[in-house]
């Protein structure tokens, strides 16, 4: 089928009557993996092309804080600097442990192997880090630490698993910038790099093949017309993920399609999934997303703790947003609901628009006040401060650091039910943020696998495009997005610049 307006597809090269133009690999994407990939194919001799549908590149990179999960290698030279030290072992056992077996092992030891030389080649585009570390529960420091915790390294049962060390690695800056700070830096790069051609304002609608259905030229529109280039070594898709396209998350994620608020640029449409899918290419891992509900700052919210509408604790409240999440989804009607005494709540934009359920001087009345069924909330309280008392919460495992009794009153309960969640800057649709985890199957060298398991000659693909590093909401970390696109992005530049085939 002949690439139309707006509909991917794959045209024959017989139906091609002319190419404006011929690269050696061309890159689908302007974002994070796809300027990594870029760069990395030219500085391999490859003359590059760079589609952008937008008319500037960034994509959801440069809207993240872009906060990196890096570590291994004797620890980063950030990490080194503020005095941690980590381990290739160290940090595959926490990322194994934490995606629950759903984790591409392959994939993670690559990673883990590499990211603290890959710390360096970001360093090298001239983003700076600020070698001093926030240790507290943050979700992005507002004052410039560059280093801090990011995941569940702290939290059980993952501190058994693996020693805990900070591996989120964040731009230093006073506020959240970190994704403009690193695109400018790879913008500049890029711009100064020779044999890479960028076309913005370019969607790409498909592949060109030949008569083998072997990959030719990729076919783009722009201007208003749909244009064809031929290509020699690779097509790169890293068109970033579908959260943004309503049919494929109600096709593939539902049931977080439900309450979800998609987080993303506005081009996370899946086009890169779509044509890999039209070559005969693999997805797997499609029915997972990442979705937060962060509460903290302040940390000492986590002296508090969360109940179901049965009145029932259902997580160890010391958890990364992204863990509480994925419990807080499990419940009836996704109804979640914090019970705090006052001398530990502290208002923060995080919290600020949920609703106070009630105050009341005694847990009996919090819960009849608040629509609890009378002795729910008071008996686990109740077993809670036992537990406290005796310096181990037998239910979840919150850490020692976290334990306090809740019984100096006023108490109050606030409702964190996904109805009412908001973020501070995306807050058009009320619910927990949701981006996607599933897309292409690819090796580590960012070749795409086909449904037979086989590499689809030429084609290569990175960052959420593919299901890559992150593969659960339940065990991600913040940076693994970030960190996976900027590293198996340049994977595939080289692998699609020494492809002689
Ligand atoms: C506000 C925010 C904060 C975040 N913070 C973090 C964080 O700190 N750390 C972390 O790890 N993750 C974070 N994330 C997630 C992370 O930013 C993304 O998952 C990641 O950057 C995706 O990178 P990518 O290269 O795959 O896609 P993108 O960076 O989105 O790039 C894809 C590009 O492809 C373009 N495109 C799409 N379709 C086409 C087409 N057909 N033709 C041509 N171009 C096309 C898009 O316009 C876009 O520029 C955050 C996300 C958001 C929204």
């Amino acid at each position: 089928m002949m690439a139309t307006n707006n509909v991917i597809s794959i045209t024959p090269e017989s139906e091609i009557k002319q190419f404006v133009g011929e690269y050696d690999v061309a890159v689908c994407g302007y974002g994070g993996a796809g300027g990594c990939a870029s760069l990395e194919a030219s500085r391999n001799n490859a003359k590059v092309i760079l589609f952008e549908r937008a008319s500037d590149g960034g994509g959801s990179t440069a809207l993240s804080s872009c906060e990196m999960y890096l570590g291994g290698s004797g620890g980063t030279s950030l990490q080194n600097a503020c005095g941690f030290e980590d381990s290739n072992e160290n940090m595959i056992a926490y990322i194994e442990a934490s995606l629950e077996g759903k984790g591409d092992s392959k994939k993670i030891r690559l990673y883990c192997e590499n990211a603290a030389s890959h710390f360096e080649w970001v360093k090298s585009l001239g983003v700076n880090y600020k070698e001093s570390a926030h240790l507290g529960r943050i979700v992005v420091p507002e004052s410039n630490e560059s280093l801090l915790y990011t995941g569940n390294e702290r939290v059980s049962p993952f501190s058994d698993c693996a020693k805990p060390v900070p591996r989120g690695h964040v731009p230093s800056h006073e506020g959240d910038f970190g994704g403009k700070i690193f695109f400018d830096a790879l913008k500049e790069t890029i711009k100064k790099t020779k044999n890479i051609s960028v076309s913005f304002d370019s969607r790409v609608l498909g592949l060109v093949v030949n008569e083998q259905n072997v990959i030719v030229g990729v076919s783009f529109k722009k201007d208003n017309i749909v244009q064809h280039i031929k290509v020699t070594k690779g097509v790169i898709l890293t068109a970033g993920g579908f959260v943004m396209n309503e049919d494929m998350i109600k096709k593939y994620i539902p049931f977080q399609a439900s309450f979800g608020a998609p987080y993303g640029n506005p081009w996370d449409k899946g086009d890169g999934i779509q044509i890999g899918l039209l070559m005969n290419a693999n997805v797997i891992n499609m029915d997972e997303a990442f979705f937060g509900v962060y509460f903290y700052p302040p940390e000492s919210l986590t002296y508090g703790i969360f109940v179901n509408s049965n009145g029932k604790r259902f997580v160890n409240e010391d958890s990364y947003g992204a863990r509480i999440g994925y419990y807080c989804s499990q419940q009836k009607g996704q109804k979640a609901y914090m019970v705090i005494q006052n001398e530990d709540f502290e208002p923060s934009i995080y919290i600020d628009k949920l609703p106070i359920l009630a105050v009341a001087e005694t847990i009996e009345e919090l819960e009849i006040e608040a629509g609890f069924k009378e002795g729910s909330i008071s008996s686990t309280i109740r077993t809670y401060n036992s537990d406290v008392r005796n310096g181990k919460d037998e239910q979840f495992n919150k850490a020692s650091q976290w334990l306090k009794e809740i019984s100096k009153p006023p108490f109050a309960i606030i409702d964190y039910s996904f109805s009412n969640q908001a973020s501070p800057a995306y807050s058009d649709k009320m619910g927990p943020l949701m981006f996607t985890l599933g897309g292409l199957e690819t090796l580590p060298t960012g070749e795409v696998l086909n449904k037979d398991g086989e590499v689809i000659p030429k084609l290569y693909a990175a960052g959420r495009t593919t299901a890559g590093l992150p593969r659960t909401g339940k065990g991600y970390a913040s940076g693994m997005s970030v960190g996976d696109a900027t590293f198996f992005g340049r994977m595939a530049g080289i692998s699609a610049a020494q492809n002689n085939n």
